[in-house]
């Protein structure tokens, strides 16, 4: 009789034979793969050629969407209404993309500042994840019509450096797509489970991920370690790629054909024209040593070393990435023990030889750069599908995340680099008597005052049974699961009251200004300490305050006038001193105070015990 498997968690029954797709949602290209007779394989077109399909969308004027090559073809003709690259705009506000708006041909909606973007089209509104739900929708078609099978299920990958709110806003575009995303994979870590890198448990070893696509540049060094893959750190450029090499080359062309390249290139077309005839020759560049072609009917001739000249400045750059990136991983290249080259890019042999210079060891190039992601996002997908043994994917947070405290300082939960998933929390109270509400601020970043930090998302704790200042004990935990999403959570532990949040903040960080952040920390590292410092003592001063108040009305009998007005005088230097700046003038007072009151507070407390022991009856 055959076994009917059940999925525990859902309740159904389990069809052993669902089959996971893994995808690669590229800011240029994307792809779909899956395991075919126990080998990755990324889907093609109806006619069997292409794997690529272009992520790009372009709205007809009978207002009917096209998807990919169709779409393309609408780049230079009707660039208003062809939406590429929209992977860039992922879980980014208006004000993140400000500065590289004129990248863009198409409209991007500046209503909102702090709100996500939105792509206007004629008269119609689209978010990035809508646009890339459609690119997600493609893919999906395309398998299901190679598998002639309904698909449901995915992982998709993201790039390592992927924040928050950009792996959210992914597995979103998935669910509008009518996909379950399994899970969210890093590129890199997809890159080196496709040559089998790490599915051997019992070897450890450090690796380098080269991406170098069209239009952007990653580097990536994981560490993988009893089939856990943990991103040790990642560099990179948002804007270097294949695209400069094309504008360079299409520079060099121009030139040889004795024209000046700056005016025929300031012709739209024309420009656009130069420049896909300047890829078709860099990429015959990379077989050929010398390639004849015509520029504007003037016969010219290129040799590889010359274009290898035009984009030297360029290689260097991103070697200097890839320095960056071992010295964040506190390594040296012989430290790295395999290198995967990813990307179309890496198909120019010089971009080989250098990177393998750089590590000193020949990478690994044998599969398609431009399908390896994919192909990676497939073999995941068959872990999860229970096909191969589970592995986990670990991953860091970029920036430290946590909360706001008394004085708007930042309290840090869980500290940069960390690995994920992590759970990580802390115990708070409250600082007024019957305090009912506390408001839970989440915040990302390396400074002590959250005022200079991203703010990720708030909520109210509310319904706090009333209790006298400092008695509730709030506990707030973090945890940010394996696709990095942060779930907050409050609770009251007397009275178990609860709040949580899943923070799924306005906007996310681009690359710079992450790399900004963390600058500023540490050039302001000693002004902050001594904000902090001088805050904590004026929060010291005003729990000092309330409890001084609370104090002589609690023993106005008991105390003598001169202790008394004596509290009071120093009550008030303690009130003068914590409205200054000076730290240690708030120290001074607060000593004072503490050296006087403790006495009578112990005298106090002696009183209290005899009152209570006097009036038990002992029989
Ligand atoms: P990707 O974003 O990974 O799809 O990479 C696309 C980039 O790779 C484009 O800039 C292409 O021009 C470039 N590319 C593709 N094939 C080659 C090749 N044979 N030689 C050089 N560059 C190539």
């Amino acid at each position: 009789m055959p076994l009917i498997p059940i999925n525990m968690r859902e309740g159904t029954l389990a069809r052993s034979d669902d089959v996971i797709v893994g995808i690669d949602l590229g800011t240029t290209n994307s792809l779909v793969a899956y395991i075919k007779d126990g080998k990755p394989y990324c889907i093609r077109d109806a006619a069997g050629k292409h794997a690529l399909v272009p992520s790009i969308v372009h709205f007809t004027p009978d207002g009917q969407m096209l998807v990919g090559d169709a779409a393309r073809e609408k780049l230079v003709s009707d660039p208003a209404n062809t939406i590429y690259s929209v992977k860039r705009l992922m879980g980014k506000s208006y004000r993140d993309v400000a500065d590289i708006q004129d990248f863009f041909g198409y409209q991007i909606l500046d209503d909102n500042t702090e709100s996500l973007v939105k792509i206007r089209v004629r008269d119609r509104f689209f978010t990035p994840i809508e646009l890339s739900a459609e690119i997600l929708r493609a893919l999906k078609q395309r398998a299901e019509r190679e598998l002639g099978r309904a698909i449901t299920k995915a992982v998709i990958t993201v790039p390592a450096y992927f924040n928050d709110n950009q792996r959210q806003a992914t597995r979103d575009a998935g669910r509008l797509a009518g996909l379950d995303v399994l899970r969210i994979v890093n590129e890199p870590t997809a890159a080196a489970l496709a040559y089998g890198i790490g599915l051997d448990p019992t070897h450890s070893e450090t690796i380098a991920v080269y991406d170098l696509g069209g239009g952007t540049f990653d580097i990536s060094i994981l560490k993988i370690h009893q089939g856990i893959f943990e991103v040790l750190s990642t560099h990179g450029d948002t804007f270097l790629g294949g695209d400069d090499f094309d504008r360079l080359l299409a520079q060099l062309l121009l030139q040889k054909a004795g024209f000046t390249a700056d005016v025929v290139l300031s012709d739209k077309a024309i420009g656009q024209a130069i420049r896909l005839q300047a890829e078709r020759v860099k990429k015959a560049l990379s077989s050929s040593e010398v390639v004849d072609t015509e520029v504007l009917g003037k016969t010219v001739r290129v040799q590889r070393e010359e274009f290898e000249q035009q984009i030297e400045p360029l290689i260097q750059r991103t070697l200097e990435c890839c320095a960056s990136a071992l010295r964040d991983a506190r390594l040296q290249p012989a430290d790295i023990e395999k290198v995967v080259l990813v990307g179309g890019s890496t198909r120019v042999p010089i971009i080989k030889r250098r990177v393998a210079e750089f590590f000193g060891r020949t990478p690994f190039d044998s599969l398609d750069p431009d399908e390896v992601v994919a192909l990676g996002a497939a073999v995941q997908a068959d872990i999860l599908a229970g096909n191969q043994r589970d592995l986990l994917l670990l991953d860091v947070t970029p920036l430290s995340l946590g909360i706001e405290t008394l004085g708007g300082l930042m309290d840090v939960i869980i500290p940069r680099n960390s690995k994920i998933p992590i759970r990580a929390s802390r115990q708070y109270t409250t600082s007024v008597d019957g305090q009912k509400n506390l408001k839970i601020a989440v915040y990302q970043g390396e400074r002590d005052l959250v005022q200079h930090n991203r703010k990720l998302g708030e909520f109210i704790l509310s319904g706090i049974p009333p209790m006298p200042a400092g008695l509730p004990k709030i506990e707030v935990v973090f945890l940010i699961n394996a696709d990095g999403i942060l779930t907050v959570r409050a609770r009251e532990l007397r009275s178990g009251i609860e709040q949580q949040i899943e923070i799924r903040p306005a906007y996310g960080l681009t690359e710079e200004e992450m790399a900004r952040m963390l600058m500023d920390s540490i050039t302001h590292a000693a002004e902050d300490m001594q904000v902090r410092a001088l805050q904590e003592a004026r929060n010291e001063a005003q729990t000092l305050l309330l409890a001084g108040e609370k104090f002589l009305q609690q023993n106005d009998l008991s105390l003598s006038e001169i202790e008394k007005s004596t509290i009071r005088s120093l009550l008030t230097s303690l009130q003068e001193a914590a409205k200054g700046e000076d730290k240690d003038c708030i120290q001074t007072a607060i000593q004072a105070l503490n050296d006087y009151t403790t006495p009578l507070a112990h005298r106090a407390m002696d009183a209290v015990i005899q009152e209570a022991m006097r009036g038990k009856k002992i029989s």
